[in-house]
């Protein structure tokens, strides 16, 4: 394990923080952790207090998105137990990102002390509200000082963190986007890249103006094959079984999609990922057999969907009270990070607090 020092701050925030009213994405926690990728290796790890930095206007990053990034969540359990949910993971999402970026990838090891480190001495920042979280954010990006559609020569990776409330998502109603797409197969759709979010906004945009939550993008080629939705990956049930898109290349592997997956092979739900072709969900739909549909990620961890349109069909799907598997898979999720349901699969990690006053 690589020493990571931890420099504190002289006070925490912590006591400004209204946790029963927390504005998504905009509070941050004390601490970040911070390396540095210099003459071919990272180094220079550190906990420092949260801040800005410095950047140069030559930054690759800003220029050519050489930026990569994850999503991850820190709960508490009933005993106030910190816990990780599989950063293993992430870590090698991360790298797989950074692969496709010609980034350098990080030790994962140290990606997951560091992580752990970070929420052992934030962990009272972690709300305690059941459904709340401590939202991780690890972001890599080149920062040369050099302009020239190059690979970076140098990289910062830091991870910061803020609290979330709790999530209630609505059910959402999704528009098939059948002008703009989020990813093609050879392009850099299953990669967590800053890119891929900057390009979505706009079709994003028309949806909302349109009186749609998300867009639900389909294949670059044909628009007839159903890729995801926004930043989570789509399930339907179709006559009882689990149906999702196959991860292609163009679609993200979601570590909640992979996980709800298991969840529901060891139910005993029969679970098929597939090329999914609209005209098929069409079909269940028309037939009466389409019974749910949902989207999975890290924040939500299951939003139902209400409505999918696709040209001039809207499709309503059945109430909320009829949801069964939605509901199971993320109540066994929600259970497995409060600790009310044991885990057999080693995706929770129990996390050591570490004492302010004491590093
Ligand atoms: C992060 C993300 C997801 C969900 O991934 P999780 O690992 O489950 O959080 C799905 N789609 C996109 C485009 C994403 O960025």
């Amino acid at each position: 394990m690589t020493k990571i020092p931890i420099h504190p701050v002289t006070a925490s925030r912590i006591s400004s923080v209204d946790f029963n009213n927390i504005p998504f994405g905009r509070t941050f926690s004390d601490h970040m952790f911070t390396a540095d990728y210099k003459d071919g290796a990272w180094g220079n790890y550190q906990i420092i207090p949260f801040g800005p930095f410095e950047v140069h206007p030559a930054c690759l990053a800003l220029h050519y998105g050489q930026s990569i990034f994850e999503g991850m969540k820190a709960s508490k359990d009933k005993n106030g137990q910190p816990m990780l949910f599989r950063p293993e993971l992430h870590a090698q999402r991360l790298n797989a990102s950074a692969r496709r970026l010609s980034m350098p990838e990080f030790p994962e090891s140290d990606f997951v002390d560091a992580v752990e480190k970070l929420v052992g001495l934030e962990h009272e920042w972690i709300p305690p509200a059941e459904g709340s979280a401590l939202y991780l954010r690890p972001l890599m990006f080149g920062n040369g000082e050099f302009i020239g559609v190059a690979p970076s020569d140098t990289y910062k990776f830091i991870i910061f963190t803020g609290p979330v409330g709790p999530y209630y998502p609505k059910p959402v109603r999704l528009i098939a986007e059948d002008q703009y797409v989020r990813a093609a197969i050879g392009g850099v759709g299953e990669a967590k890249a800053a890119g891929n979010y900057a390009s979505s906004l706009l079709p994003a945009a028309k949806a909302n103006a349109s009186g749609y939550d998300q867009v639900m993008w389909m294949d670059a080629k044909e628009f007839k094959y159903i890729q995801e939705a926004g930043t989570m990956n789509l399930f339907f049930v179709i006559d009882g079984k689990l149906v999702t898109p196959e991860t292609d290349g163009a679609i993200l592997k979601g570590i909640t999609r992979r996980t709800l997956i298991q969840i529901a092979q060891d139910k005993g739900i029969e679970v098929i990922e597939k090329r999914l072709p609209i005209d098929e969900v069409i079909e269940a739909y028309r037939a009466g057999k389409l019974e749910e549909s949902f989207g999975s990620g890290t924040a939500a961890v299951v939003s139902h969907v209400s409505e999918i349109t696709y040209r001039d069909l809207t499709m309503v799907l059945p109430p909320m009270e009829e949801r069964k598997i939605g509901k199971m898979l993320k109540a066994t999720i929600d259970g497995l990070r409060a600790g009310t349901i044991e885990d057999t699969n080693g995706w929770v990690r129990p996390i050591d607090k570490l004492e302010r006053l004491s590093v």
